[in-house]
């Protein structure tokens, strides 16, 4: 059975004490066990996130990591970073990284893989622009996407990732992928999945959708067959507008 997830990507939010105050907001609250519940602080106070929900079931992610080991690489962090300071499951690939800091999908299938050999779970976003979809070209960009950004993982390395369909046109605009459009996408993926893998690793993995989700919309977007549970930006920072969508499954 695969699981129902929510993840919450702090983005560039949150000094120290805004993400104590938000994690305590959090931990207060009870977490349905049949959800996985994920927040990704920025990487200064991943330590100590994972410090405070170290005995709740809330999962730290990072929101990036860099590809190599280690070495000169003024600014950036490694898996092997961390994974040192508790941290086992990482965003990669979201569109922010991939329009504001030159992120394709070559240089995301090398984040995938040293990942992967780290052991950490992936997030692995992706998904259309809005000219795309305007030409109609978004199942074509989604399966290069995934294509040249994550198939070139063993059929094994399916149990350490979860896949996010962003459309970048609904991510922090307040335009929402309708819960049909949703579905269709996630369906085309799951299928995509089953034809270079396999009908098995498909229907396991989890497929969570990005895009504006708020309390309002979740249950009907959480409702779909194929969609698995969501990415959440502007929402994530509200711990009650983030509880509410946690709480979305029906
Ligand atoms: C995101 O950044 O991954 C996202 C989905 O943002 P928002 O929920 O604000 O659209």
């Amino acid at each position: 059975m695969r699981k129902q997830i929510v993840a919450g990507n702090w983005k560039m939010n949150c000094d120290l004490a805004e993400t104590e105050a938000l994690l305590n907001a959090l931990k207060s609250q009870i977490i349905p066990e049949s959800t996985q519940v994920m927040v990704a602080p920025p990487y200064t106070n991943l330590q100590h996130a994972f410090q405070s929900v170290k005995d709740h079931p809330i999962t730290v992610a990072a929101q990036n990591m860099h590809q190599a080991e280690n070495g000169a690489y003024t600014g950036e962090v490694s898996a092997a970073m961390l994974k040192s300071v508790g941290i086992k499951h990482v965003i990669l690939g979201h569109s922010e990284r991939r329009a504001y800091f030159g992120e394709n999908n070559a240089l995301l299938a090398e984040k995938v893989a040293t990942a992967l050999r780290h052991d950490m779970t992936v997030i692995f976003c992706f998904g259309e622009e809005l000219t795309d979809r305007q030409h109609g070209r978004e199942f074509d960009v989604v399966k290069d996407q995934l294509k040249h950004g994550i198939f070139q993982i063993s059929e094994n390395d399916w149990k350490q990732v979860i896949l996010a369909y962003e459309p970048v046109w609904a991510i922090g605009t307040g335009e929402t992928a309708s819960p049909e459009q949703a579905q269709e996408m996630h369906a085309f993926i799951r299928r995509t999945i089953a034809e270079h893998f396999s009908e098995a690793t498909a229907k396991e993995v989890s497929i969570l959708y990005g895009g504006s989700v708020k309390p309002g919309n979740a249950t009907e977007i959480f409702g779909k067959e194929d969609v698995d549970g969501g990415l959440i930006g502007g929402a994530s920072l509200d711990a009650e507008s983030f509880m509410a969508i946690v709480n979305a499954f029906k």
